[in-house]
């Protein structure tokens, strides 16, 4: 088992964001009548929907480990690498549609199924900051990622975050070992976006044993039918008459439960996945998760709260392809040079290098925030996934395209970006499908906002702070946008972000300020705009949640250069260059976005007319060009 050297398991663990589904959420977070929220007290990235900066929070590169503990994550990870490189043949594994019982065996040796439990029960105790370390390890082969992570990122998580002291201590012991394995059973055949809609039911035993019988159907259950131990989902009747989702600790022996046979997919083929079904499934009241009525809560805590490992999988997965692809694009000649030489080659590996630098950035900068105690990183961790599955997506792509015919090979012998491809797709599906990610960053973000403007418009004496903002949005709409972003501002904490950006980030940390700044602005216009029906304006939301997302990659990357550059890091005259062209090319698509916000195009119409169209025609409208 790998040994922990770092003290860092007595830090704030998993923290419940409290953060609710876009579509309950949304409409009361606009009502004039909801608090104001503090905008400082909120993370960095709900700032920027307020149009701050929170320097402090982003600069220099956050850490919530001590030279020596991050020293000793490295160290940690090094075995966990070595065992991949030496004993999991990924590309057989995928072939065979199988994880051999010795690579599991030698899984639960390393710990790597308990790598958050505390020590006290079994696990290593690791921070978030060093799983995300020991995940980076695991990314050569998903199919064994995505089980490790389903056991423990979503179905032991619920017990560590929610779990009574006697429910941790009866399950993750033998959780910890990799004995027993856990999966979360949320999804169902009518409900997987919309996790509020689930209709698989427990109610009372009419028994008086104060056991609940449980009944109804899962689907896409990972690891269900190998775990022992499920988290499960499901509406529970209310003194009111109205049922509420609560979730429930269930053992496989309580019996009752048939999973179906394993799914086919079109990757992770050597995972886990089937449907369940529960049928009066007895469990006992002590092994309700939570609170009684509280399952939603349980559910969205540990989703919100594991999206940065994905985030940080997917930047080792790019940098473990920016690599591979290397060799052949130094080697490969074609008229007569090799491939490397050529310009549009170059953009390619640039862009995979980027992505990788970003999404490293994103995950670290998140695991840091939560790891330091802040209450809410949950958008954070959403933009880590977002921004990582389809960077991830494109890099492959790009690998593909760069193999030329060979990348199109596939099977054991072929080369490793064909399996890649078939297994990142997931990544933007599973743990909350990218479209509703967004959804939640634009909705969440804009509800701190949202109340505010209703309170100004009510009695705009009584909040003197927020008419700064408001008259810039009036001299932005004259065209005066630089006396507008002084007037606004970014907030106290953008001066940190410019003091301590390398001299050769300087000019791209004063535009990210100047673009938070604006951002700001963009969020206010859209809601003056827009009212509560902002959350039917889904065309707005996503310009809303991409801009979000790329301010945070973009403050992620210039901090983590610039601290590269102050530590005197022999890599930092090349992160500079990466972080550089990374921020200008944010810069760029932000600036376009936020055009769009503030104008509405005529465009966003005519598509929702075209999809219209479709749907009364039942098909593509068009007449075929020939009949013409
Ligand atoms: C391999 C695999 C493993 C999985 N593992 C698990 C697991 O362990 N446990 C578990 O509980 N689940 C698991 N899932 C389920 C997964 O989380 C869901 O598939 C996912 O949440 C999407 O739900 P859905 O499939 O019902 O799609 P839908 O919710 O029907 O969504 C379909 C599309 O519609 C879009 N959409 C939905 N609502 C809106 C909206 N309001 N506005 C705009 N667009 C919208 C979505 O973004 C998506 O693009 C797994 C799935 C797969 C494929």
């Amino acid at each position: 088992m790998l040994a922990r050297a770092s003290s860092a398991a007595s830090r704030v663990r998993a923290s419940v964001s409290g953060t609710r589904a876009f579509r309950s959420s949304a409409a009361p977070a606009l009502a004039a009548k909801a608090p104001l929220a503090n905008p400082a007290d909120l993370s960095p990235l709900k700032q920027f929907f307020y149009g701050r900066l929170d320097g402090p929070a982003l600069f220099p590169f956050p850490s919530a480990l001590s030279a020596d503990e991050r020293e000793a994550a490295t160290a940690l990870a090094e075995p966990v690498g070595k065992f991949f490189a030496d004993k999991v043949n990924s590309a057989q594994i995928d072939w065979d549609h199988k994880i051999p019982e010795e690579v599991m065996q030698g899984l639960r040796d390393l710990g790597l199924f308990g790598l958050q439990i505390e020590e006290r029960h079994g696990g290593l105790g690791l921070s978030n900051t060093e799983y995300a370390r020991i995940v980076e390890e695991l990314v050569t082969d998903p199919s064994i990622a995505v089980t490790l992570m389903a056991h423990q990122s979503i179905g032991l998580k619920g017990i560590l975050m929610f779990g009574t002291e006697e429910q941790k201590a009866k399950y993750l012991p033998k959780l910890a070992s990799g004995e027993h394995m856990a999966s979360f059973c949320l999804t169902e055949p009518g409900a997987g976006s919309d996790a509020a809609g689930i209709t698989t039911r427990a109610v009372p035993a009419d028994d008086g044993s104060g056991d609940w019988l449980l009944s109804g159907g899962k689907m896409w259950i990972s690891n269900g039918g190998w775990a022992d131990v499920f988290t499960v989902f499901a509406q529970t009747p209310q003194p009111d008459g109205k049922d509420k989702m609560t979730a429930f600790v269930v053992e496989k022996a309580f019996g009752g439960i048939t999973p179906g046979k394993p799914e086919e997919k079109l990757g992770i083929k050597a995972s886990n996945t089937v449907t369940l079904n529960f049928d009066e499934t007895r469990v006992p009241a002590a092994n309700v998760l939570g609170e009684v009525g509280g399952g939603f809560k349980v559910a969205m805590g540990i989703l919100n709260n594991g999206r940065f490992g994905l985030g940080a999988g997917t930047g080792a997965g790019m940098r473990w392809m920016a690599t591979a692809i290397l060799e052949h694009c130094a080697t490969r000649k074609q008229f007569g040079r090799p491939l490397a030489s050529f310009g549009l080659v170059k953009a390619d590996l640039a862009f995979m290098a980027e992505s990788a630098y970003a999404a490293e950035a994103m995950a670290y900068t998140t695991t840091a925030l939560i790891d330091n105690g802040h209450p809410d990183a949950s958008l954070e961790a959403a933009a880590c996934k977002v921004f990582g599955s389809e960077a991830m997506w494109d890099v492959v792509n790009r690998c593909i395209s760069l193999m030329g015919g060979l990348g199109f090979a596939d099977g054991p012998d072929a080369p490793p970006f064909s399996r890649m491809m078939r297994d990142s797709r997931i990544l933007s599906i599973f743990e909350g499908e990218n479209r509703v990610l967004r959804l939640l960053i634009a909705l969440q973000g804009v509800r701190g906002p949202g109340a505010s403007l209703s309170a100004v418009a009510k009695n705009p004496l009584g909040h003197t702070s927020e008419l700064p903002a408001l008259v810039a949005d009036r001299l932005y709409g004259l065209g005066l946008e630089s006396v507008a972003a002084s007037l606004a501002g970014s907030g106290p904490g953008a001066s940190v972000a410019t003091s301590s950006a390398a001299p050769a980030l300087k000019g791209a940390a004063q535009e990210l300020a100047a673009l938070v700044s604006a951002h700001g602005t963009t969020v206010r216009s859209a809601l003056t705009r827009h009212g509560k029906n902002i959350i039917e304006e889904q065309q707005q939301l996503e310009r809303l949640a991409n801009n979000a997302i790329d301010l945070f990659a973009s403050a992620a990357v210039l901090s983590r250069a610039s601290t590269a550059h102050a530590n005197k890091s022999s890599t930092a005259e090349h992160e500079i260059l990466i972080a550089r062209s990374f921020a200008a090319k944010a810069a760029t698509r932000i600036r376009a976005r936020a055009g769009d916000i503030m104008s509405k195009p005529a465009s966003d119409a005519d598509t929702i007319a075209i999809a219209d169209g479709m749907l009364k025609h039942g098909g593509y409208v068009p007449a075929h060009p020939l009949t013409l």
